[in-house]
């Protein structure tokens, strides 16, 4: 009897993707350091609900389409669980799973009042219509309804949303109350309950830790040379403000791949191209480069915030940079993470360096909650003070246990879950 109940009898087949297996194998690799309970340890493998729902969407040549989709909530030990929705043609539950699980520990690591989640439809957004897209969240949103809600699981954007899909979404769920609920999204625009600096909330926490990192390594932020991959939210901001650090941004790339130019390039005229054409594709100036060769330029700091899995065994070897910013989930995998270490450069850890989103939604959720609203001063000084609080307990653990800055933003980020689980005790 006592075998069948043994530690990962019950390997989670149903969530086994490259990025989940990835996201446990670091867990498994922090959980050691962090000195929870094993039962507690083992529970927190696993995401508590996972959710498949399928949408049909009338589209506009009169066909109906059926898209999959999914919310993952791995754990609601401290609280509503809260993670980003993402439209994106490689979304599988598998992937929503490992999000969520990072989400847990990121809310974690920031003090959050949150457990982790996830979600995503597997579609092509860019090959949709506003009236396509709008129609496919309001079917989401539905197929989700009894799952969402402010205390129990709080959506926000990702891959491919943005401030109108979170409108659609409160709106859908407003609709079935009866009333304006402004508090079960975040991420929505300002006139409907929205918080401002959200907006660029996570790009600009990017670079409050990279500019942390520069103070510990003794370097300066404005004599750096930047390349940045991913031109979206995070990547295109990020870039803005590390120019308006005085930092140089000499490659930039997106989807239709990338641009370098040595002297710098203009990152503000670039955004506004990239936004006003859906990406850079055309964009005149610098010269055009893949995103392997943009990953293997020469320069100081290199700023992830594509997507998973862009730095791998394959080209870890010949990155030239001497500091890495994970400013998308995941974007290192496992064997590239090893490689980077034993080439001796830092990584600044997703859970820690892209914080800046969750942290500034959860200013949203709270504000929406009180019905009283912040100024952009407050909220960019209230987040500044907490990821830096973040990074400097992190850094503790990597000097004190010897530890990368990935692991130890995990310990950070297990220890207090376990020990909310272990005071909570196991139900019934
Ligand atoms: P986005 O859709 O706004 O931007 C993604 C960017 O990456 C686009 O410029 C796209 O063209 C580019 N891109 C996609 N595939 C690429 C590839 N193979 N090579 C180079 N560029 C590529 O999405 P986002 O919100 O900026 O999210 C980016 C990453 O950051 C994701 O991993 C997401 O989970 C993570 N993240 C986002 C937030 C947020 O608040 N938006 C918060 C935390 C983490």
């Amino acid at each position: 009897m006592a075998s069948t109940q043994e530690s990962h009898l019950h390997e989670p087949l149903e969530w086994d993707t490259p990025l989940f297996r990835t996201a446990i194998a670091q867990y498994d690799q922090a959980v050691p350091h962090a000195d929870i309970d094993p039962g507690v340890a083992e529970r927190l493998r696993y995401p508590e609900r996972s959710i498949i729902v399928s949408c049909p969407v009338r589209m506009d040549d009169g066909r109906r389409v059926v898209f999959p989709g999914y919310r993952v909530q791995h754990s609601s030990t401290m609280g509503p669980t809260k993670g980003g929705i993402r439209y994106d043609s490689e979304v599988t539950l598998g992937e929503c799973a490992a999000l969520a699980v990072w989400m847990t520990w990121k809310c974690a690591l920031l003090r959050l009042p949150y457990g982790g989640a996830k979600g995503g439809v597997r579609c092509n957004p860019r090959e949709m219509s506003q009236g396509e897209l709008e129609r496919l969240t309001r079917r989401y949103t539905s197929e989700l309804l009894p799952v969402i809600g402010p205390q129990e699981d709080i959506p926000a954007p990702d891959m491919a949303t943005n401030e109108q899909t979170m409108a659609w979404m409160m709106d859908t769920y407003s609709m079935q109350r009866g009333h304006a609920v402004p508090e079960i999204v975040t991420g929505k625009p300002i006139s409907i309950g929205g918080s401002v600096f959200r907006h660029e909330a996570t790009g600009a926490g990017v670079v409050m830790t990279i500019a942390r990192a520069c103070e510990r390594l003794g370097w300066r932020l404005s004599e750096q040379r930047c390349v940045v991959q991913g031109f979206g939210n995070v990547g295109g901001i990020a870039a803005l403000e590390l120019v308006e650090r005085g930092a140089t941004v000499i490659a930039v790339s997106d989807v239709s791949g990338g641009v370098v130019d040595p002297a710098g390039l203009d990152i503000a005229t670039m955004g506004a191209y990239a936004r006003e054409h859906g990406s850079l594709e055309g964009w005149p100036s610098g010269t055009r480069i893949t995103n392997e060769e943009l990953l293997e330029l020469e320069c100081d700091i290199l700023v992830l915030a594509a997507r998973e899995n862009q730095v791998t065994a394959g080209n870890a070897p010949l990155l030239r940079c001497r500091l890495v910013a994970e400013g998308a989930n995941g974007p290192i995998s496992l064997e590239g993470d090893a490689i980077l270490r034993s080439r001796e450069i830092p990584v600044l850890p997703d859970i820690l360096t892209n914080a800046g989103g969750v942290t500034v939604s959860y200013f949203e959720w709270v504000q929406d909650l009180g019905r009283l609203f912040w100024g952009r001063d407050e909220i960019r000084a209230k987040l500044a003070e907490k990821l830096s609080d973040a990074f400097d307990r992190v850094w503790e653990i990597s000097t004190d246990q010897g530890l990368t800055l990935r692991t130890s933003a995990l310990v950070a980020g297990i220890k207090d879950v376990g020990a909310a689980l272990e005071a909570r005790g196991l139900y019934p």
